[in-house]
């Protein structure tokens, strides 16, 4: 264990591994080191994707984020973009893909392509990976900090906090770095809750019983007036919790967000995306001798047409032109406006990043240096930032991390 470093970056998951290995290539000489609390690093980058890593987005911008300033995000995430990440990781010898949705995955369809690459390119920029060193404190000693932990200290004039957030804390993400931050003097957003996490329903709700449904839904926070204040249509996947897939995770945050400024924002599904109620109650009075079941079926699977309709007290069987018109109001709601009675969220063991967390404004954005510690720089998701399912989240580590990385490499 060395006593000293020109730079200590504590963390080394996706955005410290990226400012270890710009912080090395920027300056060769400076010896840089990163420590982590985990008995391995790089946990997460394992388990992203469903294993198999989804690096970024062929289509990236400020719009796919939230948190701090849109104006903020933009300004890192464009010394960093999607094809700077595509050189970045060809270079190192990993080819990434484009896949439909957008999304880039490695070649291998292998997560551990993508963390191998990274780790060796760690070693030859010259950076020491130290785990498990769990840091305890950073604390201000003269110009410089000191790094303390169970195992000891090291002295550093720089440090960079690339401690994550609190998503999925068995990788060693734990939220302390947000202490440490406070302890050296910066603020935290006034709330850190999940983002792209399931949502929880009544267990007697009809949803619950539909486990292992999937069908694309548009799911939209609505204000009381009707308004819609976000939206997203995806895969949803209907569980015995209540509801999970792509969509349910896009708009977690936005809604949970939401209702803490006010409780009465709702949360309202469409399992026909793109048809309003007005035009699916046309349909029902279309059909004549055609039963509802019949009509939805042409749509969703058997299970849920049945249950929407039970639902909205309708014999799925009727011929539709028997249904009253309050009738097929109902079902028109039921199908396209259905307020979902969300009791909570599935937390951070099951949320895949953290919304909250060290505002942009205290960051000095063309370098990641804090404007309240000099010496002090951030990346990844202990910043205000959390991005959309696709691979957003890892673009912010990456460009974030090769902020910070550049700047804590070059002589000071
Ligand atoms: C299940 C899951 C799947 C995901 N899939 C994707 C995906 O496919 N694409 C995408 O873009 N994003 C995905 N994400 C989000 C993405 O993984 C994160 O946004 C990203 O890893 C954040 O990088 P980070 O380096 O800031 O933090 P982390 O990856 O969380 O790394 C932080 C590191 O700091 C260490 N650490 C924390 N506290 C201390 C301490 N006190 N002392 C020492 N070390 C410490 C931790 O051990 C950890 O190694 C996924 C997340 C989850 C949970």
């Amino acid at each position: 264990m060395p006593e000293t470093a020109d730079v200590v970056i504590v963390g080394a998951g996706a955005a410290g591994l990226m400012a270890g290995i710009w912080a090395g290539r920027t300056n060769p000489g400076r010896g840089v080191v990163l420590l982590d609390g985990a008995r391995k690093p790089g946990a997460k980058i394992l388990v992203a994707g469903g294993g198999r890593c989804n690096v970024t987005h062929a289509a990236v911008d400020e719009s796919a984020y939230a948190g701090s300033s849109r104006n903020a995000i933009k300004k890192v995430l464009r010394r960093f973009d999607v094809s700077q990440t595509t050189a970045f990781f060809r270079e190192m010898g990993v080819e990434l893909k484009c896949e439909e949705t957008g999304k880039l995955f490695p070649l291998t369809d292998d997560a551990r392509t993508v963390l191998d690459a990274l780790l060796s390119a760690a070693y030859q920029a010259g950076a020491s990976i130290l785990h498990p060193r769990r840091v305890e404190a950073v604390t201000r000693a003269g110009d410089g900090f000191i790094v303390s932990g169970a195992w000891g200290q090291i002295e550093t004039p720089n440090v960079v906090l690339a401690t994550g957030g609190c998503s999925l804390p068995k990788t060693g993400s734990d939220g302390f770095g947000y202490q440490i931050a406070r302890s050296l003097g910066h603020t935290l957003t006034p709330r850190i809750l999940p983002a792209l996490v399931p949502l929880t329903l009544p267990g007697d709700h009809f949803i619950c019983s539909l486990s292992g449904v999937t069908v694309p839904a548009t799911l939209e926070v609505r204000a009381p007036s009707g308004k819609i204040l976000a939206a997203f249509t995806d895969s949803t996947l209907c569980a015995h919790f209540g509801l999970s897939g792509p969509s349910v995770l896009d708009i977690s945050r936005y809604y949970l967000a939401a209702r803490f400024d006010d409780p009465s924002v709702i949360l309202t599904i469409n399992w026909l995306p793109g048809k309003t109620p007005e035009q699916v109650e046309a349909d029902l009075q279309g059909l004549g001798r055609g039963s509802p079941a019949r009509y939805l079926r042409a749509f969703l699977p058997e299970r849920l047409a049945r249950a929407l309709c039970e639902y909205a007290g309708v014999e799925p069987n009727t011929p539709a032109g028997q249904l009253s018109r309050e009738a097929r109001k109902t079902l028109a709601r039921t199908i396209t406006r259905l307020a979902l009675p969300i009791t909570g969220q599935r937390g951070f063991n099951y949320a895949e990043v953290t919304a909250g967390g060290v505002p942009l404004a205290e960051i000095h954005l063309n370098t990641m240096q804090s404007r309240m510690c000099p010496g002090l720089y951030f990346c990844g998701e202990i910043c205000d930032v959390d991005g959309r399912i696709g691979g957003y989240n890892f673009q912010w580590a990456w460009a974030s991390g090769y902020v910070a990385g550049v700047s804590v490499g070059r002589p000071g």
